[in-house]
């Protein structure tokens, strides 16, 4: 342990502030407690305590609304609330995370308070991670595939082609707060990408090297970009839309450009001959250019049209961007290296096809299949004569056809390929990333020579083997990039490779998504991973979350799209609920034991599930306040509601805590006026997760409801009376078990209880009901706060012992502070950390399927990253998952 994180633990809220004596090292480390060990005990042992106290507080749904009917209750939770908050903000602070807890009474503040401790989490966690590995003896710092000082926090706008659109756009557009963040080099373009989707129509206006001139319909491009209609959309929608409508060209639009050309490339001579192998030179003695200019780009042109080969690679980024951009272009003669940027020459790029389809000038590259579709994509380049070395170690049947083997092969020079998923956006350009970027292309020169003498040396001199490689290198230099297409079938292309099996509703949560998905790509232009991993939309289909925080549950992390537009994707859930089932789905389901997911279904409660009831109808419940003719807005509810129920219709709160209510009399969601149905859905999005531990002063049950014994309360209240003397009853026996001395004692006051609640229930009988006390409350001169409040009063009295439980909570007082006793953790009972109560299987626990789910997606073996592999940040371009899920591996 160092330091540093001794430090650390000291000014934790457990430690004493003050005391930060570096001489007494234990001292320091933890106030108050003889070792580490002693404070980690009692750590674990204030914790045990907290989470068993919370678990077995009332849950949402049973008690929870009938405990905090009482002001004993209430009170205590809210002081119980207030200090958790100030906890917490003092732990935010303490690791300089933004807190702002203190103004809970805001209910549009929820969200916002709730990132906010995701956020702080996320920061404690990395830090926790961190220290664990610098504990371990890793030094994570020590591979950077980001270097320092690309990794500054910056606000982008994530929308793109926005920037200066106009006044206003910037509070239109999304802002995404990301810690890794790298300007998008897309707001640079030039010329807008064209995401829509419609087909790939090339890039090319001019074709040096032509045998076959280019199809007017390209070189009169810059003509048609002056169509005036045409001033909003992108220069190739522009033209597939002119196309479609004039029906001219067609088939030169999509054909290749120099499809002729390569179909009549005949080898010469020398290509077919045996080399002999020109060694490469040392890399510290070959100078290396970065060219990011057009006159630089211009001389690079003239120099390459002068030789007889070269090497050519790209590096390319994909993850945040829809189609990918190539970022670099790396050029190797058999002196010098260039570095070329393709972010910033975009544009101008082109020119370079004037040494790329030269017949007389070989372009070699390693596994060029991605490189034609880029470098036609992007930059409007093709390639004539090209010779691909991951052909040739196919044809000599190396061991491996990879870059590095082919290295350590010929060139016994050990690559390093850290770099490879490396952010090739950032700039400037750092030099581990240029030196790594050089080396890809700074021996190709010399392998080239060396599998073609290889070549023919395998096939004693003849030229077929190597033949049948120029042949294959010409088919890649042949393939046409094409922009991925949107159809209405395209997600059962991406289902069939799954192998899942999903029913019709989970099919169709599935397609909606992947819609969803695929729209918001384009328009935003991220890649349809960072929108949303296929693994979570599966995990969304899969489970169709009944209420949006669900949805959040499925993603781990939470990209932010997804947290952005949740109510968007709840809907599209709802949505794909409401398909029929197939009775065979049904009967698969039952028998798997699972409920099946039907419309009528919508009733189960998990913790946060309020898909049911909502904040507005809580309000609306208030006895105290509400006109009586509030009530009728509720009427569709209950049309039978008779003359006395309406004017007492504050009173019958029942109908309005759903939670009370039989499925077939709750209101069908259906039923409700659209703009309410949104409005629900809104306020529903913005439900904390936390609300159930904090006091909410909107929950409004009538008291006389409680006596009611037509009402659901009054038979909850009943059984949790009943279940408090049994409760007691059994404290009792087991006191006579330990103290039989005290036997006879105990007999009597288990009569005396016994005859209490004979007495009670002989009592609850005489309780008017509601109706009845109602009418009472509006009679001329009686207040109906005192209904309201003041229950005891105007009804028969229990016993008085009885209710000495529920009146308990308002006569607590906080028991003074126990002295400190330090906790034995082995004496604990870890179980308790999964709460009171048995769930239930069919009902969604988030908690329960995202740690199944992140235990599912671990590799077997692979070492705990710690805190940075549990945050919930989104880093950008590096994130395993949704960028390398969309590569075939290497
Ligand atoms: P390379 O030809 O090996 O330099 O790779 C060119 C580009 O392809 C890199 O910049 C990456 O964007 C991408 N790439 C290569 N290999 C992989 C891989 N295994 N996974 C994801 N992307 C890759
Ligand atoms: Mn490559
Ligand atoms: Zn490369």
């Amino acid at each position: 342990m160092d330091y540093s994180k001794r430090k650390d633990s000291s000014n934790s809220v457990f430690a004493d502030p003050n005391s930060e004596n570096n001489d007494e090292e234990k001292e320091d480390l933890c106030p108050g407690f003889k070792d580490a060990d002693a404070f980690v005990k009692y750590g674990l042992g204030a914790v045990l305590s907290a989470t068993k106290a919370s678990a077995s507080l009332p849950q949402t749904g049973d008690e929870y609304d009938f405990y905090r009917s009482f002001p004993g209750f209430q009170e205590f939770c809210e002081r119980q609330g207030d200090k958790l908050l100030q906890g917490m903000s003092q732990i935010m602070q303490h690791h300089g995370c933004r807190s702002h807890m203190r103004d809970r009474n805001k209910l549009t503040g929820l969200e916002e308070r709730f990132d906010l401790v995701v956020d702080s989490n996320d920061v404690i966690l990395e830090r926790v991670g961190i220290l664990l590995d610098e504990a371990d003896g890793v030094n994570r710092s020590q591979q950077p595939v980001l270097p320092a000082g690309f990794q500054a926090p910056k606000i982008v706008v994530s929308s793109w082609n926005r920037k200066g659109s106009g006044s206003g756009s910037r509070s239109e557009t999304f802002r995404l707060l990301h810690a890794k963040n790298i300007v998008r080099p897309q707001l640079k373009f030039r010329e807008k990408v064209d995401n829509s989707n419609t087909p790939f129509v090339p890039k090319i206006f001019i074709k040096p090297n032509a045998v076959k001139p280019l199809p007017s319909y390209f070189t009169n491009k810059q003509i048609r970009k002056e169509r005036p209609e045409d001033l909003d959309v992108p220069a190739a929608l522009a033209d597939f839309i002119h196309q479609q409508r004039t029906q001219e060209h067609v088939e030169d639009m999509f054909s290749h450009p120099y499809q002729y050309e390569l179909d009549h490339f005949t080898l010469t001579e020398s290509l077919l001959s045996k080399p002999q192998p020109l060694m490469y030179k040392p890399l510290d003695e070959t100078k290396c250019s970065f060219i990011e200019t057009l006159e630089d780009l211009v001389a690079l042109n003239e120099k390459l049209c002068k030789l007889s080969e070269f090497a050519v690679d790209l590096e390319h980024h994909s993850y945040r961007s829809f189609l990918g951009l190539t970022c670099l272009m790396q050029i190797s003669t058999r002196d010098e290296d260039f570095i070329i940027d393709t972010i910033e020459l975009r544009g101008e790029l082109y020119i370079l096809n004037e040494a790329f389809t030269d017949p007389a000038i070989v372009k070699i590259f390693h596994g060029a299949d991605s490189d034609m579709e880029w470098l036609q994509r992007d930059l409007g380049l093709y390639v004539v004569n090209l010779f691909d070395t991951h052909q040739a170690s196919r044809a000599l049947n190396l061991a491996r056809h990879s870059l590095d083997h082919l290295l350590k092969h010929y060139c016994t020079v050990e690559s390093d390929k850290r770099y490879q998923l490396a952010d090739w956006r950032i700039r400037p350009l750092p030099e581990e990333m240029v030196q790594y970027a050089r080396s890809d292309t700074h021996f190709l020169p010399y392998i080239y020579d060396c599998v073609r003498e290889q070549l023919l040396d395998f096939n004693h001199g003849q030229p077929g083997l190597l033949q049948c490689v120029w042949n294959k290198s010409k088919d890649i230099s042949l393939k046409k990039y094409v922009k991925p297409i949107f159809t209405e079938e395209s997600y059962l292309e991406l289902q069939r490779k799954q192998k899942r099996s999903f029913n019709t509703q989970q099919l169709t949560a599935f397609r909606l998504l992947f819609a969803w998905r695929d729209k918001l790509a384009r328009q935003e232009d991220e890649s349809t991973g960072f929108v949303l991993p296929t693994h979570m939309m599966n995990k969304i289909s899969e489970e169709m979350p009944k209420e949006p925080q669900g949805i959040i549950a499925c993603c781990n992390p939470v990209p932010p799209l997804v947290r952005q537009q949740v109510n968007e994707l709840h809907l599209l859930v709802q949505q794909a609920r409401e398909m029929p089932l197939l009775k065979a789905e049904i009967a698969a389901q039952k028998k798997k034991g699972l409920t099946p997911i039907k419309k009528a279904d919508v009733t189960l409660f998990g913790p946060h599930d309020t898909s049911r009831v909502s904040e507005s109808d809580l309000h609306n419940c208030s006895t105290d306040e509400m006109p009586i003719k509030q009530g009728m807005l509720f009427a569709e509810d209950e049309p039978k509601m008779d003359v006395d129920e309406e004017n007492t219709s504050g009173l019958v709160a029942k109908a309005k805590i759903t939670q009370f209510e039989e499925p077939e009399t709750q209101n069908d969601p259906e039923s409700l006026p659209v703009g309410q149905m949104k409005a629900r859905r809104i306020i529903e999005s913005f439900e904390n997760p936390f609300r159930m531990y904090l006091p909410s002063n909107n929950v409004h049950i009538s008291k006389n409801a409680k006596f009611d014994p037509s009402s659901k309360i009054f038979e909850i209240s009943k059984r949790w009376k009943l279940q408090s003397i049994e409760q007691q009853q059994k404290e009792l026996d087991a006191k006579k078990k330990a103290k039989e001395e005290k036997k006879e004692l105990t007999k009597k006051v288990a009569d005396e209880r016994k005859k209490a609640k004979q007495s009670y229930q002989e009592s609850l009988q005489n309780v008017p009901t509601v109706r009845e006390q109602a009418a009472e409350s509006v009679k001329p001169g009686t207040k109906r706060e005192r209904v309201a409040s003041d229950v005891g009063e105007s009804t028969p009295k229990p016993s008085k012992k009885l209710l000495k439980s529920a009146e308990k909570p308002e006569k607590t007082e906080p028991p003074p502070p126990e002295p400190f006793k330090p906790f034995d953790y082995r004496k604990s009972d870890l179980k308790v950390f999964a709460g009171n109560k048995p769930t239930d299987n069919t009902q969604f626990d988030p908690n329960r399927q995202s740690n199944d789910f992140r235990k599912k997606k671990k590799p077997k073996g692979q070492k705990s990253n710690s805190g940075g592999g549990k945050s919930m940040s989104y880093m950008a371009g590096k994130s395993d998952r949704g960028f390398k899920h969309n590569w075939p591996k290497r």
